[in-house]
């Protein structure tokens, strides 16, 4: 097996993990690595197909991704989404002393449980929305309504995929979602506990970092797009689009994000006794008051990883077998100067019911465009063609010197798709403010 620092040549064989325009993402760029011989995916998807083996694994069966590494034996395994991580791959593959970027079970907690991401937050003194309780009760999380400020954020405690955090405006919706999730068990095992807490406003940044356990470098920030309709209206999705530009991380900002939030945080994981390596994703609000932590994620984001990954001007595969192996070199990570674009064309319907199997029109003709690239999410190959087979369907992405360029490129490539009902915003980084420099 590969050792991690040691690149003697190319060769290197990875395993990605996961199926979405995420994974199609890193697929894409790991590929571009001279040191890369060859890429699996598992489970991937219709585009995926197109530039890796695909490999039929549930990506959230640990016991299954273990055996396929021992059949397949590569150098290098990157996971993508979280339920593989919460579930332990992490640990199951540095016993067997296979070369994997992704947290351990324990550190992925501060994802797979609110509840435990909270009170460590509060614990480490870094800043966050102030939590009023976290409940196994639903009668004590409604006896404590009478005494909150609305709106008020409610959050199921375990994985919800995207659906356990509620905006409440008024106790006769608060009550209905705790009775849904608590009592009635809508969302599953995620909802058996709640977390009440105060509502943050300002604009959201994605801050992710990527850890090796010891060192950390930060990626190019970004910010996503959840609503599923134009001016931020209509239900949460898994996120309608994304677009990354250093305006959105002025200076003064950044160095308050690192100094009260990063550091801290990793230096709350250490003296927890909690190794982290991988990718943490920083969801922050930034508030009059200072950016201020909204959740965790133990992994990278989606559609942010399209736009993040169009930014990047080195050896991903380079960088992250060094982060498997304790040894990330952070001046490796440069970036284009610039922003880039992700806009996630989707499903009728989507979020809510969908129809599959639409066949996808265009997609020849938009990779004609310079520098557009097109991400696939849910697809699959039919009978030689490509059709839809998810709610996000496809991640049309490209970067450009500003990032006015970044979207008239990406709206050009997302013109000469189609398919039956589909659909998507157009409003991704209209809104692009300068970040208020708070606190200065
Ligand atoms: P989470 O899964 O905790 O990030 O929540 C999903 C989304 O809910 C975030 O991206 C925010 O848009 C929103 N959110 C979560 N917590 C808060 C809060 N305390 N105040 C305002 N919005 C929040």
């Amino acid at each position: 097996m590969f050792k991690p620092g040691h690149f003697e040549g190319a060769g290197m064989k990875i395993l990605v993990v996961g199926s979405g325009g995420r994974e199609h993402a890193l697929v894409w760029k790991l590929k571009q690595s001279p040191l890369v011989e060859k890429i699996w995916c598992a489970s991937g998807n219709g585009g995926i197909a197109a530039e890796a083996e695909c490999l039929a694994v549930d990506p959230g069966d640990t016991q299954a991704l273990a055996v396929l590494a021992e059949k397949i034996q590569p150098d290098l395994t990157v996971v993508g989404p979280e339920l593989p991580l919460v579930n332990g791959i992490g640990d199951i593959f540095r016993e067997k002393k296979w070369s994997i970027v992704g947290p351990s079970s324990q550190a992925a907690q501060l994802e797979g449980s609110k509840i435990f991401s909270k009170e460590f937050l509060l614990r480490h003194h870094i800043p966050t929305a102030k939590m009023y309780g976290a409940y196994d009760n639903p009668k004590e999380a409604c006896a404590t309504l009478s005494s909150v400020k609305w709106p008020l954020v409610i959050k199921a405690d375990g994985l919800c995929a995207g659906k356990g955090v509620l905006l409440a405006a008024d106790s006769a919706e608060a009550t209905d979602f705790i009775q849904r999730v608590m009592e009635q068990g809508e969302l599953g095992a995620g909802g058996r506990r709640v977390l009440l807490e105060e509502t943050l406003e300002g604009d959201e940044l994605s801050f992710i970092i990527l850890v090796d356990g010891e060192r950390y470098a930060p990626l190019v920030p970004t910010r996503d797009h959840k609503r599923i309709f134009d001016g931020n209206r209509g239900p949460n999705t898994g996120g309608m689009g994304a677009y990354s530009t250093d305006q959105l991380l002025p200076e003064t900002l950044r160095e308050m994000i690192l100094s009260a939030i990063v550091e801290p945080t990793l230096h709350g994981l250490a003296a927890d006794g909690i190794r982290y390596q991988g990718f943490l994703y920083i969801g922050l609000m930034l508030t009059q008051e200072g950016p201020k932590v909204l959740e965790f994620n133990c992994r990278l984001g989606d559609p942010e990883t399209q736009a993040i990954v169009a930014r990047m001007d080195f050896d991903l595969a380079e960088v992250l077998a060094e982060v498997a192996g304790g040894q990330l070199n952070s001046s490796k990570l440069k970036w284009k100067p610039g922003a880039s674009a992700c806009v996630v064309v989707a499903a009728g319907g989507y979020p809510g019911k969908f129809e599959s199997g639409k066949v996808i029109e265009g997609l020849t003709g938009v990779e004609q465009i310079n520098g557009v690239k097109v991400f696939h999410a849910g697809t699959k190959s039919h009978d030689s063609q490509i059709v839809t087979s998810g709610g996000r369907v496809l991640g049309v992405t490209a970067c450009g010197d500003s990032l006015e360029g970044a979207l008239s490129t990406v709206y050009r490539g997302v013109s000469r798709i189609s398919f039956e009902g589909m659909q998507y915003r157009r409003d991704i980084g209209a809104h692009v403010r300068q970040v208020q420099t708070v606190g200065n």
